[in-house]
C-alpha cells in the first residue's frame, strides 16, 4: 500500500522520501490542492505561498535524489528535509504577510526571518504559509481574528479553540503533518486538545521568541503541533536550542533523544515504575463529565500500563488565572505600545496631527478583545495601582512554581491533568463573556506562569468530539514528556476512540458526500 501523502506522519514521510517511495513535491503538491479547496469551510489559512513551497520542496527532492544510493548521505540529510509546515500568522518569515491576526499589520510584510523560521528553512522544511489566529494571540477560539472564523474540522459550527486555532485545524484535518504555534496561557495546548492532535508549550526559554511577535514576554513559548509525539519532537528539535538574538533563551542542551524517541512496545514498556501525580485542583468545578470521564480512563490505562499515580493538591492553582490576567495584559499593554502608524503596517493620517494619528491607528488597528486587554494592562500598571495588582501577581507567581517544585521535589515524573474542562464549543458561545472565555484556560496557565513544559495529547472522545489529556513536566524534561506521550500512543493504539477521525470537512469539501 502506498503513503497517502495527506494522512502521512513527519517520521513516515522521512522515510518515503528517503527510500524514493514518494518525492516531496507530490506530498506539496497534494496538501496544497487540499488546502484550496478545503479553505472555504475551514478558514485555517491566512496566506499561502504556493510557488515558494513548490520550489523548497523540489530543492529538497534534489538533495534526496543526489543522496540516493550512499546510506551516509542519506543519513546526514535533515530529518525535516522536504516536510511540509505551517507557520502561525505572528512568525515573521523574509518576504511574506505577517499580521498577527491584526489589522493593525495588515499589508506589513517581513523584512526579515524569525530565528525559528531560518532554523526551518536550514532544516529543509517546506513552509506551505500562515495561518490564522486570535488577534495578537489574545482569544481561546480563534474568534478573534480580525480577517477569518476558523472551523474545528470535527464539526463546523464549532471553534477549533485558540488563540493558535488555525495551525490546529490544519494539522488535524490532513492539511499538513506540523505546525508552529505560540502558547501564553495555553494556546497551544488548548486547540491541540479540542482537535484532537499533539501540542507540546516547552519550557520557557527553550525556543527562541527572536522574531515572534511579542504578546507577553514573560510567557510566551513556541511549540509544535503535530499528530504523534515522535513528530512533535522532531519538530521541537529544530526549532530549540540557545539563540544569541533572545536572551532569555536558554544555553540548556536539546537532548538528542528528541531525534530518536521510542514507539511502540519500547515506549509502552518505559511507562512502567513512572510515578505520575494528579492535581486535584484541575478537576475545576464546571468541567464537563465527559471530559472527565475520558482524561480519567487515560490515567487508568497509564496504571495498567504500571505507572503509579497519586492525588497531589496544588492550592495555589485557583489563583493562576486572576494573576494571568494582570500579567498578561500588563505585558501586552508595553509590548503593543509599538503599534503607532508610524512603524508597522497599517496608518491612519489624522489630517498631519500626530496625536491624532497614533489615536485614530490604534482606535481601528486594534479589535476589541486587544482594545480590553491594553486597558487592562495599563490599569494594572498605572501609578497607585502597580504595587496593589502587578506586584502583588507577581508574588503569586512564585507561589504557583513553589507548588510545582513541591511535585518534583516529591519525585514525580510528570503531573497529569486536563487540558481544557470542556470540548470544543459552538461558535458565538463564549464572546459576549470574556470571562467564561478567560476560564477555557484553567488548567493550562498554571504551567505559563512556572515556565514549565506541558504537553496535550488526545486521550479520547466526548460527545464524538475530542479530548486532551495534559502532561506537565519539570524543566527541560521535554523528551521524558514526548517520551510518554508516545507511550500512551502506544498503549492506546487500538482503543476504539483512536478510529474515529474528523470527517465534517471532507464532507462539506465534497459537497455534502463523504
Ligand atoms: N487564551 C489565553 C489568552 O487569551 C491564552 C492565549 C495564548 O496562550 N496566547 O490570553
Amino acid at each position: 500500500m502506498s503513503l497517502d501523502p495527506r494522512r502521512a506522519t513527519a517520521v513516515q514521510l522521512a522515510a518515503a522520501y528517503r527510500s524514493g517511495e514518494v518525492t516531496a513535491l507530490a506530498t506539496t503538491t497534494a496538501l496544497l490542492d487540499a488546502i484550496e479547496h478545503e479553505e472555504a469551510h475551514l478558514s485555517a489559512w491566512l496566506h499561502l505561498r504556493r510557488d515558494a513551497a513548490l520550489g523548497e520542496a523540489s530543492a529538497a527532492d534534489a538533495r534526496f535524489t543526489a543522496a540516493r544510493g550512499n546510506t551516509a548521505a542519506l543519513a546526514a540529510l535533515p530529518p525535516l528535509l522536504g516536510v511540509p509546515i505551517a507557520l502561525k500568522d505572528l512568525v515573521n518569515l523574509e518576504g511574506t504577510p505577517t499580521t498577527s491576526g491584526s489589522k493593525i499589520l495588515e499589508g506589513y510584510i517581513s523584512p526579515y526571518d524569525a530565528t525559528i523560521a531560518a532554523r526551518l528553512r536550514a532544516a529543509g522544511a517546506v513552509i506551505l504559509g500562515k495561518t490564522n489566529m486570535d488577534e495578537f494571540a489574545m482569544g481561546s477560539s480563534t474568534e478573534f481574528s480580525a480577517y477569518k472564523r476558523t472551523t474545528n474540522p470535527w464539526d463546523l459550527d464549532r471553534i477549533p479553540g485558540g488563540s493558535s486555532g488555525g495551525s490546529a485545524a490544519a494539522v488535524a484535518a490532513f492539511q499538513a503533518p506540523l505546525s508552529i504555534g505560540t502558547d501564553t496561557g495555553g494556546s497551544i495546548r488548548q486547540p491541540a486538545s479540542l482537535t484532537g492532535i499533539v501540542g507540546m508549550k516547552p519550557t520557557y526559554g527553550r525556543v527562541s521568541r527572536y522574531g515572534i511577535v511579542a504578546f507577553a514576554s514573560s510567557l510566551d513559548q513556541v511549540g509544535p503541533f503535530a499528530r504523534t509525539a515522535q513528530d512533535a519532537a522532531l519538530l521541537l528539535h529544530a526549532i530549540g536550542g540557545r539563540d544569541t538574538h533572545d536572551a532569555t533563551s536558554s544555553a540548556e542542551p536539546l537532548p538528542a533523544e528528541l531525534l530518536a524517541l521510542p514507539s511502540g512496545d519500547a515506549a509502552a514498556t518505559a511507562l512502567k515504575g513512572r510515578r505520575f501525580a494528579l492535581p486535584k485542583e484541575y478537576f475545576v468545578a464546571g468541567m464537563e463529565p465527559g471530559v472527565e470521564r475520558a482524561v480519567r480512563a487515560a490515567v487508568a490505562s497509564l496504571e495498567a500500563a504500571g505507572a503509579t499515580i497519586e492525588e497531589v493538591s496544588l492550592p495555589t492553582t485557583e489563583h493562576a488565572l486572576a494573576t494571568y490576567y494582570i500579567v498578561a495584559p500588563a505585558e501586552a499593554s508595553a509590548n503593543l505600545a509599538r503599534y503607532d502608524g508610524i512603524r508597522y503596517g497599517a496608518s491612519k493620517h489624522g489630517g498631519g496631527d500626530l496625536l491624532q494619528g497614533y489615536l485614530e491607528t490604534r482606535g481601528r488597528g486594534f479589535g476589541p478583545e486587544v482594545r480590553r486587554r491594553i486597558m487592562l494592562g495599563t490599569y494594572a500598571l498605572s501609578a497607585g495601582y502597580y504595587d496593589a495588582y502587578y506586584v502583588k501577581a507577581q508574588q503569586v507567581r512564585t507561589l504557583i512554581a513553589r507548588d510545582f517544585d513541591r511535585v518534583w521535589a516529591a519525585g514525580f515524573d510528570a503531573i497529569v491533568a486536563p487540558t481544557s474542562p470542556q470540548v470544543a464549543w459552538r461558535f458565538g458561545a463564549k464572546m459576549s463573556d470574556p470571562v467564561s472565555m478567560y476560564l477555557a484556560d484553567a488548567c493550562t496557565i498554571p504551567a505559563n506562569m512556572a515556565g514549565l513544559p506541558g504537553v496535550s495529547i488526545p486521550c479520547g472522545l466526548s460527545e464524538g468530539l475530542p479530548v486532551g489529556a495534559q502532561l506537565i513536566g519539570r524543566p527541560w524534561s521535554e523528551s521524558q514528556l514526548l517520551g510518554i506521550a508516545s507511550g500512551f500512543e502506544a498503549i492506546t493504539a487500538t482503543a476504539e476512540w483512536r478510529s474515529v477521525e474528523p470527517t465534517a470537512l471532507a464532507r462539506a469539501a465534497n459537497g455534502g458526500a463523504a
